[in-house]
């Protein structure tokens, strides 16, 4: 009997007529808006506000989705071992301490709940991705936030947090939305200042596009520590984010506590296919890299030009600061790209109220941003949100 758990809210002790009530947590959870995809009423919409490649998928990756189509009557396999396997085999792995989930956000949510239960700490900077408070929260534990220095993580503010109860550190490593990072040097560093009960996860979704010599992804220390997970997707550089595909490698005990409560069919067939033939379509991948090299400085330096400030960024989008002169703001330059199809990502959300994230786009859609951004700085202050230009 007393070895039962006590059921916190006792059958007697319910409101009469009451409703089916959620844990504790779950209505503090502010729900992840996405990134617009419509303009109302513009026929040509460039999507530029979730971080997507405008080269789209890999041709093999296409054909592979489409032949796995023809065959959907049998389950997936619940292991993902042509996924795995393809995914060692581009990066030296045993497949073994790979696990594979529904985007890296399946990912990030497993091992919130492998991990952190009500009590727990969870640690993150300022302008972390937000999934990473949504799934501490949807787990029961606490998020607790790290203050950032110049929009970047900041190493000692993080280890300044860590306290017995700690059980997980989320750094996306670049982070989304500002696109900063931190050389790997910062980021063994932060590793060596956290007691081993903590499990550092590294999320290295945008680490394909980083051109830094001090710029690691953290596999190193996935590889080699008891308590580092690097987690990674199909969503940015492939370009298969409608496929719902992240993957992580770390130690074997992390791995094998993440399966024991991952769904069992947790990826489809298609997706594993087309995940398979992505990962090994090396020059793809190369032609987003060098496509992304050539108009991330572009953008930077003309938005730049425009007197408007931008973070310098390492990934494939940049934060934009506006000011906060009406007619100038960022929510008024939202409607006004917005009304020529160009669809950013307001930031609010991630407490940057004055900026606006754009993804780099096709040369057309960065060609446009940047005519549309002149026209709007150009404008009279406090109409420039005005007519659309034809
Ligand atoms: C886009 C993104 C992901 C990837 O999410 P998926 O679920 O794999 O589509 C993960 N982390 C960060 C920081 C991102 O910006």
């Amino acid at each position: 009997m007393s070895a039962m758990p006590k059921d916190p809210t006792p059958a007697e002790e319910r409101p009469a007529g009451g409703r089916p009530e959620p844990r504790p947590g779950v209505l503090a959870i502010e729900a992840y808006v996405p990134g617009k995809s419509h303009a109302p009423g513009v026929e040509k919409v460039f999507k530029l506000s979730s971080n997507e490649t405008p080269l789209g998928p890999s041709e093999k990756a296409v054909a592979a989705f489409t032949a796995a189509g023809r065959r959907l009557e049998d389950y997936p396999d619940g292991s993902a071992t042509v996924l795995r396997e393809a995914i060692a085999k581009a990066y030296g792995l045993d497949p073994a301490r790979i696990i594979c989930g529904a985007g890296s956000d399946e990912i990030l949510n497993l091992v919130a709940h492998t991990y952190v239960g009500p009590g727990d700490e969870a640690i993150f900077s300022a302008h972390g991705f937000l999934v990473y408070k949504i799934a501490t929260l949807a787990a029961g534990g606490t998020p607790v936030v790290a203050p950032e220095r110049e929009l970047t993580a900041d190493v000692d503010a993080i280890l300044a947090r860590v306290t017995a109860r700690t059980r997980l550190v989320f750094l996306a490593n670049p982070n989304n939305p500002t696109g900063t990072y931190l050389p790997f040097d910062e980021v063994k560093r932060l590793h060596a200042g956290l007691p081993a009960h903590v499990l550092l996860v590294l999320d290295a979704a945008y680490a394909e596009y980083v051109r830094r010599n001090d710029y690691e992804t953290g596999l190193e220390l996935a590889l080699t520590a008891e308590n580092v997970l690097m987690t990674r997707t199909f969503s940015k550089i492939h370009g298969l984010a409608a496929l719902r595909i992240g993957w992580a490698v770390g130690p074997a005990p992390v791995i094998d506590a993440m399966n024991r409560i991952r769904g069992p069919f947790n990826m489809n067939t298609p997706a594993l296919l087309a995940g398979a033939a992505a990962i090994a379509d090396a020059a793809h991948v190369e032609k987003a890299v060098a496509h992304n090299a050539q108009w991330l400085p572009w953008l930077t330096t003309r938005i730049e030009g425009l007197g408007l400030k931008v973070t310098p960024s390492v990934a494939n989008f940049l934060l934009i600061h506006f000011p906060d002169t009406p007619g100038r703001t960022a929510k008024e330059a939202d409607v006004f790209l917005t009304r020529r199809g160009l669809v950013l990502r307001m930031v609010a959300s991630y407490g940057l109220p004055n900026s606006l994230r754009l993804t780099v786009g096709s040369e057309e859609a960065n060609r446009l941003v940047v005519e549309a951004l002149a026209a709007f700085m150009a404008g009279s202050a406090g109409d420039s949100a005005g007519s659309p230009a034809k």
